[in-house]
Formats: structure tokens, sequence, C-alpha cells
């Protein structure tokens, strides 16, 4: 496996939002081998590392449309969900399999996957999502 380490002063392109479009940047900081501080050479402003933002617009399309098994499979538990067993989300709580929430955007959602360390992946009427939990 090839690593190419990054290092400051390395070139890297980025989002700058006072150029408002991606930018070859320069780096500033580097932490555990990610980007944190870049120089825009643009506008010469240093800001914090974001990633350039071309592939985005296609998934963000995507997200806000539930995919057809999400919805089924919304429709065929429903029926099992009692909605006055349903907690307040707040991503300070812990959550297990089967717990049901009530999400002030998304509505009711039953968590479905432990989704790694302090996220649960959560089926709202509106399609899956990964929640922050405790
Ligand atoms: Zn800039």
């Amino acid at each position: 496996m090839q690593s190419t380490t990054l290092s400051a002063g390395d070139p890297i392109e980025a989002r700058c939002t006072k150029c408002r479009k991606n930018t070859d940047h320069i780096i500033i900081t580097v932490v555990e081998e990610a980007p944190v501080k870049v120089q825009c050479s643009c506008c010469n402003r240093q800001h914090k590392f974001r990633p350039p933002t071309a592939a985005k617009k296609p998934a963000a399309r995507q997200a806000s449309q539930p995919r057809d098994a999400e919805r089924k499979e919304w429709e065929r538990l429903r029926p099992s969900m009692n909605s006055e067993k349903a907690k307040s989300y707040s991503m300070t709580d812990a959550y297990k399999v089967n717990n049901l929430i009530d999400h002030p955007v998304f509505g009711l959602g039953l968590v479905q996957r432990l989704a790694g360390s302090q996220k649960v992946e959560v089926l709202f009427e509106g399609g899956k999502k990964t929640m922050r939990c405790k």
C-alpha cells in the first residue's frame, strides 16, 4: 500500500469560503495525516481545511428522496411502532436497536442498527438516516 503522507507546505485542493469556490491551497498544519489549516493561494487567507465541494450535489439530491426499499420497509414496520413509546431524540442519549425516537424534523423513527461509535441508523418515514447519539 502506497501512502502519500501530507505535510505542511504541500499543495492541496480545498474549498475557500472567501473565494466561494475550490482553489489551490497550501497546507499549513497537518494533524494525524489530515490537513487542518490551509492557506488559499488565490486570496492568501488562512482557514480551516474544507474538502472541495464539486462531487457533493448528486448525493444531496438523493438524500432528500427516500429510496423505494426504505419507503416499503417503513410501511411494513410502521404498524408495529407504538408512537407513544417514542422518546424525544437527543444526541446526548444512548439508543438500542428497536428503540423508537421522536425527531423534531424527521418525526417518528425506529433505531435499526448501531452504526459505529456514537451513531445509530434510524428508519424514518423519509428514509434512513444516521444519527448521532451517546
Ligand atoms: Zn481564497
